[in-house]
């Protein structure tokens, strides 16, 4: 307990309320026994009897002191029990000796005659615990001593609750660290500094790569471990100065003071991207994740923190497009990008709804009789302004705002549709993207879609690509042998552009494998790609599957996948994707057409 500090004794200073202290000596013996008087002593004692109960049965602590030296000269049963010292060890101490910190009690100084309001107080209670206190405090007489009465009101745990709402406010629930509530306040404290002392800021927004890949195939619990595992290796190699905070499910944001140079952010990028890289043990899978970050910098970029933050995004966007697990500073012409991808979101959007996207169809061309197996369905946007828009532009932006189920759905009713009115002979195939895979109903979409069409399954190819499998859940595969089922062929496109291919024919039966045009590009002069496309091939027999080769475009091409014993061809030397219209003329003048093999059966 601090020392008191002396003082000179202080005289009440205004309305004073008599308190009994000690027994008084009755008055009527002291004013000589006027019977007159008798009468108000029996009063006196009984206000005093009353004031007595009031104070000592009252649930508030409360404590005289005397206003001089401080003492403590009396306190009530609740004040006991909330500070835990006894009566006789209280009336040893002074209102100082409880106060946690050296301050000035309410009634001294300037705010003397302010006696009802309450003031905040610490004090420290006798197992040395702190308790916030408002404190109403009033001058008496005690005794016939000048004293203040102190209403203690415990706050602790309202300050408590208060400050968990304040932290649930502005920090994450999942990892603890700032939202980005705070992150903006801690961003214009950190930017004003370093224009102070004309600094550059870095932000730095890191999105996990395929996260949802991990929430969707080991569940929500080991996602949520994987995040407080990257908040914490972030942190763990962050310096004091730098604001770390969770964005979003899966972004965070690092603000780095004190750069001179973007090199300054390359290097932090680097060491966040190499933090997060090695594996995360939990609960007894080993987890691999990586991360793409977008930078952007003060002043150049923007000077305040809103803009700053959106054109880190912008850049991560890039990141994420060029390839993940990466990093990407912000340019100058990205929002105009964003904007334009916005713009064909929302035309796309109304492109669905009032269903003008088409299936043109591109035939399937058996190499040794030159027939035409079967037609890929390949969605079409006749755009009123822009003319044809290609689907390498719009699928990417259908796929990320979840568009592309509703497009899918569409290419597959239309293709079925037409294709039931194709020859018995002559299959479909319609492209899926994975993400109607987590939907959950495409094995029942496929159903109910033969089953009004008219369709056999057997004449209905559908082909996924190899990222499907990158999540290789058994949900997916599940789906997969569903389909298979029932009757419906799978084929595996792009293949080769992946990096498990080979593993993945392992995890499932494919009907067909379509070999990427990037292999079969100049292939009669490519020694390497004629190497690759034969030992897929070979590959492919030894599976039992057949092997379609795209984007063939030579004569030159189709002679060299026909020497190495390739079943299919599909390309812009045999047709161009057509509207149905087309089609259906296309395989009545083929007849029972044989065309010399190799030759353009389109014009
Ligand atoms: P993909 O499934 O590999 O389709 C083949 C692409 O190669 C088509 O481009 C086709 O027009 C093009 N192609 C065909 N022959 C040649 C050739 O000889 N030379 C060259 N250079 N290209 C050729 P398209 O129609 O622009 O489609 C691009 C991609 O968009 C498709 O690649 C597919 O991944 C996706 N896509 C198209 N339609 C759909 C759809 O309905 N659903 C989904 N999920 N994706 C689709
Ligand atoms: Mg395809
Ligand atoms: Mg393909």
């Amino acid at each position: 307990m601090r020392k008191k500090k002396p003082k000179a004794a202080r005289k009440p200073k205004q309305s004073i309320v008599r308190f009994p202290g000690r027994p008084a000596k009755p008055a009527a013996a002291r004013d000589g026994g006027v019977i007159g008087l008798r009468v108000d002593i029996t009063e006196l004692k009984q206000r005093e009897a009353s004031f007595r109960l009031l104070f000592d049965s009252n649930p508030v602590p409360m404590i005289v002191c005397a206003l001089g030296d401080e003492r403590i000269l009396a306190v009530n049963d609740a004040a006991i029990q909330h500070y835990g010292y006894s009566r006789s060890e209280f009336e040893k101490l002074t209102i100082r000796n409880l106060q946690a910190f050296d301050v000035e009690p309410p009634w001294a100084g300037e705010h003397a005659g302010d006696e009802r309001a309450a003031h905040a107080w610490k004090h420290v209670r006798a197992d040395g615990a702190l308790i916030d206190l408002a404190i109403y405090s009033r001058q008496l007489v005690y005794g016939d001593r000048p004293a203040v009465l102190l209403a203690l009101m415990d706050t602790t745990e309202r300050k408590r609750a208060e400050a968990r709402l304040t932290f649930m406010a502005q920090h994450d629930g999942l990892t603890g660290l700032p939202n980005r509530n705070l992150l903006r306040q801690q961003m214009d404290d950190i930017l004003l500094r370093s224009r102070r002392n004309a600094e550059k800021v870095a932000v730095l927004v890191l999105g996990l790569d395929h996260f949802k890949a991990v929430n969707d195939t080991l569940g929500h619990g080991i996602g949520d471990k994987l995040l407080r595992g990257v908040a914490k290796r972030l942190r763990s190699i962050l310096r004091e100065e730098d604001a770390l905070a969770r964005l979003d499910s899966d972004e965070f944001a690092v603000i780095q003071s004190g750069v001179t140079r973007p090199e300054d952010a390359v290097f932090m990028a680097r060491r966040l991207l190499d933090a997060i890289a090695d594996p995360y043990l939990l609960d007894g899978h080993s987890v691999v994740i990586g991360a793409s970050i977008g930078i952007a910098m003060s002043p150049g970029d923007g000077d305040e923190s809103e803009k700053l933050l959106k054109n880190a995004d912008l850049a991560l966007s890039r990141a994420k497009n060029d390839s993940r697990g990466t990093f990407s500073f912000f340019e100058a012409g990205m929002d105009a990008r964003a904007q334009t991808r916005r713009k064909i979101e929302t035309e796309l959007r109304e492109a669905v709804h009032t269903d003008a996207l088409r299936p043109y169809y591109q035939p399937l061309v058996d190499l040794s009789s030159g027939r035409i197996t079967g037609f890929e369905a390949l969605v079409r946007w006749p755009h009123p302004e822009r003319g044809m828009i290609s689907p390498a532009e719009f699928i990417p932006v259908a796929e990320e705002t979840g568009l592309i189920n509703a497009v899918g759905g569409l290419m597959l009713r239309r293709a079925c549709t037409d294709a039931a009115q194709w020859p018995d002979d002559v299959r479909v195939a319609v492209n899926l993207s994975p993400l109607q895979f987590r939907v959950g109903n495409l094995l029942s979409l496929v159903v109910e879609t033969l089953e009004q069409s008219g369709l056999p399954a057997k004449r209905l190819e559908l082909e996924i690509t190899e990222t499907l499998l990158l999540e290789k859940s058994s949900e997916v595969l599940a789906t997969l042998h569903a389909l298979r089922a029932l009757g419906v062929r799978i084929s595996m496109d792009d293949f080769g552009t992946g990096y498990s291919s080979l593993s993945y024919l392992r995890s499932f039966p494919f009907d067909k494998i379509k070999i990427d045009q990037s292999f079969v590009r100049d292939l009669a002069a490519n020694p390497d790609a004629q190497a690759i496309v034969r030992s897929i091939i070979s590959l492919g027999k030894g599976l039992g599957v057949t092997i379609t080769a795209e984007g063939v475009e030579s004569e030159a091409e189709v002679n060299c996948l026909r020497n190495e014993g390739c079943h299919e061809g599909q390309g812009f030397l045999f047709s161009r994707a057509r509207p149905n219209a087309e089609i259906v003329s296309l395989l009545k003048t083929q007849g029972n057409w044989s065309a010399p093999a190799g030759a353009a059966l389109v014009a």
